[in-house]
């Protein structure tokens, strides 16, 4: 069969948390300026209740509010494609299957969290979000989840990003967000990074400072992340939960999971369900993340106390890091280029039981188009990096002869990407 699909009825009605079933427990975010484990009630000037309270459940599984189910029921369940086509070209005995998230409007696996957290914000009052975003995945998102519950999207985007990739701003303004290149002359950090220097073309940390400075102000705004925090890697388990369910109609069950890593969380919705498995003993399944190999968060990260931002605003939080000050090169996969990972990816990666690959960005490139001129989706330069250590693991089970199931995320579509494809193509793409 090529392609699994499920049935509207089966989305699943909860989410995944691995939190109670950690080797040992997640070490607490510290209060920024104490240094002390944070009070919940300091997290209350940026993030609603039932957030800060998943974020520290000790429930396994978290019901999805019907409100919440209603907006997936727009694009999910998403589609289990087996790769017959590249299973062929790369001539491997593997079988190789993707959950495909690039079907959700805008394009990528992140309004799997974007939509709760405008639901849980718009239900405790809140009337505007702030959100910083580098190329515009995020943001987008958290402006088609904003408008289902009338809540005010304002975005910091990364100023280089801001003029070049003008799409994904024009999406964010058709969803009716407002969107501001960062560093602006707006916010306290934004004026002080200006002040010292003017062409200064902004970084992921630098959004999310001004963001949370803005959050803090106002007592009817709250600050919303895409990614690295244990209720974004929550919601994400959707993705998981359903492919469990759609590897079962074909009676398989993975032996490799795959995804790319940015802050960790398409990988981790994906991966932790299937974790789940493999800490109670009933699976020795390998995971692998894979990050780019100029922002090499797990692989030369050290696991450490860090914050989030540039300037210092937010909780520290125990996790891999290249340094809140690291600014990553500029590569076409933006959504990649932060200099954190999630806790709960940095503690099963430091645990053993997950692994880490970093991959260079031309030869992430190669194995986009041989997937896109196989499968025929035209993936995401993120996603792609996952498709690269894919293919790397299927050319092996063809020297060995083994016929192991892998699984991957193909986190997104790139066609909003295609100057990036075009640089490749031109052969003007270097690592
Ligand atoms: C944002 C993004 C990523 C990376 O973020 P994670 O939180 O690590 O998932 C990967 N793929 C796509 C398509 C993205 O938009």
């Amino acid at each position: 069969m090529k392609k699994i699909i499920l049935e509207e009825s089966e989305i699943p009605k909860q989410w995944y948390n691995i939190l109670p079933d950690l080797p040992s427990p997640l070490d607490p975010p510290l209060d920024p300026e104490t240094k002390q484990p944070i009070s919940p009630e300091k997290l209350k000037a940026l993030f609603p209740e039932e957030l800060i309270q998943q974020e520290m459940s000790d429930k396994r599984w978290i019901d999805i509010p019907p409100e919440v189910l209603d907006v997936y029921a727009i694009w999910r369940p998403t589609p289990l494609i087996r790769a017959v086509n590249l299973e062929e070209y790369l001539d491997t005995p593997a079988k190789i299957y993707y959950k495909y998230e690039g079907t959700a409007p805008p394009g990528s696996h992140k309004p799997n969290t974007a939509v709760p957290q405008a639901y849980y914000n718009a239900k405790e009052g809140i009337k505007k979000l702030t959100t910083e975003t580098g190329a515009g995945q995020w943001g987008s998102s958290l402006a088609f989840a904003g408008q289902y519950f009338g809540v005010e999207v304002k975005v910091y985007m990364v100023k280089v990003s801001y003029l070049q990739k003008p799409y994904r701003r024009v999406l964010m303004e058709t969803w009716g967000a407002k969107v501001i290149p960062s560093p602006s002359p707006y916010t306290k950090s934004g004026r002080e990074i200006l002040k010292e220097d003017p062409d200064n073309p902004g970084s992921l940390g630098i959004a999310i400072s001004e963001a949370v400075e803005e959050a803090l102000e106002n007592s009817d705004t709250h600050y919303s992340l895409g990614s690295v925090l244990n209720h974004v890697l929550l919601h994400q388990t959707v993705i998981g939960l359903e492919a469990k369910k759609q590897l079962a109609k074909v009676k398989h069950y993975p032996d490799l999971i795959i995804g790319s890593v940015g802050g960790g969380s398409n990988f981790g919705g994906l991966a932790l369900p299937f974790m789940l498995d493999r800490l109670s003993r009933d699976s020795c399944t390998r995971f692998i993340a894979v990050e780019p190999a100029s922002c090499p968060t797990l692989t030369k990260g050290r696991y450490d106390y860090d914050f989030g931002d540039t300037v210092g605003f937010t909780p520290l939080m125990k996790m891999h890091t290249l340094g809140h000050d690291f600014i990553p090169p500029s590569i076409h996969a933006g959504g990649l280029r932060y200099h954190g990972m999630a806790p709960i990816i940095s503690k099963l990666y430091d645990e053993g039981l997950l692994e880490a690959v970093a991959v260079p960005q031309t030869e992430v490139f190669k194995a986009a188009v041989d997937f896109a001129r196989t499968e025929g989706i035209v993936p995401a330069p993120e996603s792609a990096h996952a498709v690269k250590v894919v293919i790397d693991e299927a050319l092996k089970c063809r020297q060995t002869g083994e016929q192991k199931v892998i699984l991957f995320n193909l986190s997104g579509h790139g066609l909003l990407d295609l100057m990036a494809y075009q640089k490749y193509l031109e052969g003007e793409l270097s690592d």
